[in-house]
């Protein structure tokens, strides 16, 4: 098992750090270096790997300080979006495996959020990195890709196993559960999960993980029954 900590960061973006089976310390998605340096130093902890998501600020902001301090570090990123992300050490791609110590790492591009975005599965361990793609009862806003692609990105991560635990990169779930609740008023599992955001966020508590089986059964985007229904909810929560 290996043990992901949540870092806040900014006013709602998370940072994850992963302590691997051997003591390998990674980050993902380092927008910011002072709550990382503020977490290693308080567990007296190295850095080895930062795993990058996309090329948004919130998400690569910190790279180069934490690099500046871990010279050793490895950044792992997408290699179609090598250009706009910090120097990449090791450079991958949809359908890539890599292993950091001994846990396994499949990359999965999920185009839509931004064009480069990937998600980063661990098989063994039931855990996903969604970056700005999949959010507790949301998903990212469409920078660059169209709805077709943010649609058929959602569709390839439901295919993983229902018990994945999702570590989304922003705590947006208290507006998105009022969206959800907006656009499907009379669904029973839309209204418990509200009910249930709005309680942890009442008391400060981090909704982050989630599972791939209860965003299928309450998160509006992942309910649209096809791409039309899905781009049609997309933009009605662009402006909601
Ligand atoms: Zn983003």
């Amino acid at each position: 098992m290996i043990n992901v900590k949540l870092i806040p960061a900014f006013t709602d973006n998370y940072i994850f750090a992963l302590t691997l089976n051997d003591g390998l310390i990674a980050v993902v998605d380092p927008g910011e270096a002072a709550p990382v340096f503020a977490y290693l130093k308080e567990n007296n902890l190295d850095l080895s790997y930062i795993i990058l998501t996309h090329h948004h600020d919130d998400h690569i902001g910190g790279t180069e300080e934490l690099r500046a301090a871990f010279p050793d570090a490895l950044v792992i990123g997408h290699e179609k979006d090598a250009k706009r992300l910090p120097p990449l050490d090791e450079a991958v791609k949809d359908g890539d495996k890599f292993t950091i110590g001994d846990t396994d790492f499949d990359v999965i591009e999920t185009a839509g959020h931004t064009i480069g975005h990937i998600c980063y599965h661990l098989p063994q361990e039931h855990i996903l990195f969604v970056g700005d793609t999949l959010f507790v009862m949301g998903c990212g806003r469409l920078f660059e890709g169209s709805a077709a692609q943010m649609y058929e990105s959602l569709t390839k991560l439901c295919a993983l196993d229902d018990d994945t635990q999702i570590y989304c990169a922003h705590e947006y779930s208290l507006a998105n559960a009022t969206f959800a609740l907006h656009a499907f008023p009379d669904n029973e599992e839309v209204k418990s999960a509200h009910f249930f955001v709005e309680a942890l966020c009442e008391d400060g508590i981090p909704t982050v993980p989630t599972t791939l089986k209860a965003e299928k059964l309450s998160n509006p985007f992942l309910l649209a029954k096809d791409v039309d229904e899905f781009a049609k909810l997309r933009s009605e929560k662009d402006n909601f």
